[in-house]
């Protein structure tokens, strides 16, 4: 593999960071540096969105023919498609995802995100309104502007994909912050947009802390638009920002997923289910599910099904293709899942399975955990703990379950597991939340929008309709027919 690109990328040149400063990107399975990257200060950050700026004001890809746009975006599916081996391997090693994962989900989804949006620059279509004889009212959708993109870590490359590919689609330029803990990818995907020609200015990769590179970023009043998808603390500062200059926001947000396991579901299948559900790059995944809801009559056999098999899973090296549980994303995130697991030990939810817990930062591999005896109001079953912790809780009847299940500041996603087909609706109709998935399903489709309730966000994700939407502005234009004067003054 060729070494990792290290600067920013900033009108189609790479560059230093103005104050020439580098932050050490890590491999958290090893605690040994993986990079030094540039750090964007705020005079960067202001070069990056007047590239952006200049790109969408005065440049060429607005105004491309919508067919070439779509072009460029299935050559750039199909650059990260031959790298298939080179990105898997840096989000492993980035972020301790394991090999088959990174391999088998996050660079196939993100190729795929790219060849789906691809398709959809000659599809955005505006309206005509024909209520008045005399008069002819068009509405045009056309590109919004320069859009702030500001992603995490858990899937470095996919999340990437999910903003650029609806953005660019739509004819928009964009300055794209990654996580400060996984740029690696990010910056790989700059080198081939230059490869496939994208217009200077178009796409820009800036590198940095929240703080010091994404506030000026969400700050500047050459954004149209933020986009972000983060934790929903963070989120509110993106509300905060977009004040300024009268932004648009869209939020993606964190999850609590609850999972609703009622008697007459497959119990092998919901054993399955409910393991990948949680445990699936170690539980760092906004739709994780965190809240099993089992009967009470059902709990024990299932409870110890899902124990027994969880203890078969392997963890270890990220780039051993056998393993199934990597590591989590680096050593603060680290000393979060422990705090969670301790304060569910100290709010009485009992431990039913966890591993030994790393004493040192070295390296951050983390048990998968089981608590049982979870009551909803405690804060295992109300936080995200964004990790491989379980929470194990019962209910006696339907309503119940519902109940507990919405009992949760967030609603990002719910799991139902029956085969009574009309309980399986009546339920999803009762949940809040924003995505429901009903015996199994419900990994990321491009035409599919994500939708948050509550805390998990605000606007749509994906989706043709919804990213078209999202990202273009609405603009009407009259028409009049009539050759009379306007006869008010008279
Ligand atoms: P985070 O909010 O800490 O950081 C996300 C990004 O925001 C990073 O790039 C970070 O540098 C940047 N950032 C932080 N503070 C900022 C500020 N003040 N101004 C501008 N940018 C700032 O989140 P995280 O810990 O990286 O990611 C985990 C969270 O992401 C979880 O809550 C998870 O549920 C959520 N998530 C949601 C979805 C979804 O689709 N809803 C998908 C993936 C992850």
């Amino acid at each position: 593999m060729k070494a990792w690109p290290n600067q920013l990328f900033i009108d189609g040149k790479w560059v230093d960071g103005s104050a020439g400063r580098t932050w050490d990107v890590m491999n958290p399975a090893t605690g040994k540096v993986l990079a030094a990257v540039a750090i964007a200060e705020a005079e960067d950050v202001d070069r990056a969105v007047l590239a952006a700026r200049r790109a969408f004001d005065e440049g060429p890809w607005p105004r491309l023919d919508a067919l070439v746009r779509g072009r460029m975006l299935y050559q750039l599916a199909q650059k990260i498609r031959e790298r298939l081996d080179d990105f898997a391997m840096t989000d492993t090693l980035n972020v301790g995802k394991p090999i088959r994962d990174t391999r088998g989900f996050d660079v196939p989804c993100a190729a795929d995100l790219f060849e789906s949006y691809a398709g959809l620059p000659d599809k955005i279509a505006g309206k005509c309104y024909g209520t008045l004889p005399d008069n002819v009212t068009m509405q045009f959708r056309e590109p919004m502007g320069v859009i702030a993109a500001i992603v995490p870590w858990n899937f470095p490359l996919t999340n990437l994909a999910i903003k650029l590919a609806p953005i660019l689609a739509c004819g928009n330029t964009v300055v794209l912050k990654p996580s400060e803990v996984s740029p690696l990818s990010a910056l790989m995907v700059a080198e081939l947009a230059q490869e496939v020609g994208f217009p200077e200015g178009v796409i820009n990769v800036i590198h940095g802390t929240g703080a010091e590179t994404g506030t000026p970023l969400i700050r500047h009043r050459g954004i149209d638009k933020i986009t972000f998808t983060g934790r929903h603390q963070t989120g509110v500062q993106m509300l905060e920002a977009a004040k300024i200059g009268m932004k648009g926001v869209m939020l993606e947000l964190g999850g609590k997923t609850p999972s609703l396991v009622f008697p007459d579901a497959p119990i092998e299948n919901v054993v399955n289910g409910v393991i990948t559900g949680i445990f699936f790059n170690l539980g760092q995944v906004c739709v994780a599910g965190s809240r099993l809801l089992v009967h009470e009559s059902q709990h024990a056999d299932l409870l110890e099904r899902i124990v027994a098999k969880v203890k078969s899973l392997r963890q270890g090296d990220p780039t051993d293709p056998n393993i199934q549980l990597g590591c989590l994303a680096n050593p603060q995130h680290l000393a979060t899942v422990k705090r969670y697991v301790d304060v569910a030990k100290s709010e009485g939810a009992r431990c039913v399975l966890t591993g030994p817990v790393p004493t040192t930062t070295e390296n951050c591999f983390f048990p998968p955990t089981i608590f049982d005896g979870v009551k909803a109001p405690m804060t295992i079953a109300r936080e995200e703990v964004f990790g491989p912790v379980l929470s194990v809780l019962t209910y006696r009847d339907e309503a119940e379950a519902v109940r507990i299940a919405n009992d949760c500041d967030f609603g990002l996603m719910a799991n139902i597991w029956s085969t009574d087909g009309t309980r399986a609706l009546r339920v999803a109709r009762q949940l809040k939340a924003g995505r429901i998935t009903i015996n199994g399903g419900g990994a990321l489709r491009p035409n599919v929008p994500v939708f948050g309730y509550k805390l998990s966000g605000i606007g749509a994700e994906l989706g043709y309709e919804e990213t078209v939407h999202e990202y273009t502005s609405s603009k009407a234009v009259i028409y009049s027919l009539s050759t009379e004067k306007s006869p008010w003054p008279e």
